[in-house]
């Protein structure tokens, strides 16, 4: 899961990537609404936190903008959070009209923020818990944990990020480089093979576990989760 914050205090910028980073998600930061849109151009974010409040562009114009763009087929319209200093109803009520899925009003915890996030990014499935789970392997986002057939399994960062990908979206082929957009933020460097790695180590720490063949690779197309036939 991508996400972008538009944010133009660096403080509350950077606090915000951390805290999102640590929850496994791979996070840019944009300080204005022109550094917002020359991004989402170019990456398909699954999610924008928006400060309404920008130097140079209103964040509502920077949210109808970003919901304008035409997307690729397998790509999402990104979820828009909007940060807002402005605590009246009627902001708050604009921001939804104006398309944004959700709003914090500032100061806010970043538990809270966390929280939102994770409900937005899962409305475009059917899971409904902070908990998934697939083939005998849990994924816990709210407590950063994975278990194999009920066994706690370490998994890094990166790891844990691809894993909740291929979970919530387990019909789906992904290409390494819609890997790469997804999982991974702009410090990749796509001419490492550095999704082929991730990749490697997640299914051998699987395998390990007691889930080999969680993932499979379709020849020139990607990877796919492979979901189990029950007898
Ligand atoms: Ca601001």
């Amino acid at each position: 899961m991508r996400i972008l914050v538009v944010e133009d205090e660096p403080d509350l910028a950077s606090a915000i990537a951390i805290s999102l980073r640590r929850d496994g998600y791979a996070v840019d930061v944009a300080a204005d609404g022109t550094a917002a849109l020359d991004r989402v151009v170019i990456t398909p974010y699954d999610l924008v936190c928006l400060d309404l409040n920008l130097p140079d562009t209103d964040g509502l114009d920077v949210c109808r903008q970003i919901l304008a763009m035409p997307v690729a087929d397998d790509a999402p319209v990104p979820r828009i959070i909007m940060l807002t200093a402005r605590g009246s109803v009627d902001d708050r009520i604009l921001g939804l009209d104006h398309g944004a899925d959700d709003y914090l009003v500032k100061p806010f915890a970043l538990g809270e923020l966390s929280a939102r996030v994770r409900a937005l990014l899962r409305r475009d499935t059917t899971v409904s818990s902070a908990v998934v789970e697939r083939n005998g392997i849990e994924l816990d986002a709210g407590r950063h944990e994975v278990r194999v057939h009920g066994v706690t399994t370490d998994l890094t960062a990166k790891e844990f990020a691809l894993l909740r990908w291929f979970l919530l979206h387990p019909h789906d082929v992904h290409s390494a480089e819609k890997l790469l957009e997804h999982v991974w933020d702009e410090h990749a460097d796509p001419f490492t093979n550095t999704v082929r790695v991730t990749l490697s180590n997640l299914r051998k720490k699987l395998a390990d576990a007691g889930a080999p063949d969680a993932i499979e690779t379709l020849p020139g197309r990607g990877y796919r989760w492979r979901e189990l036939q029950l007898a």
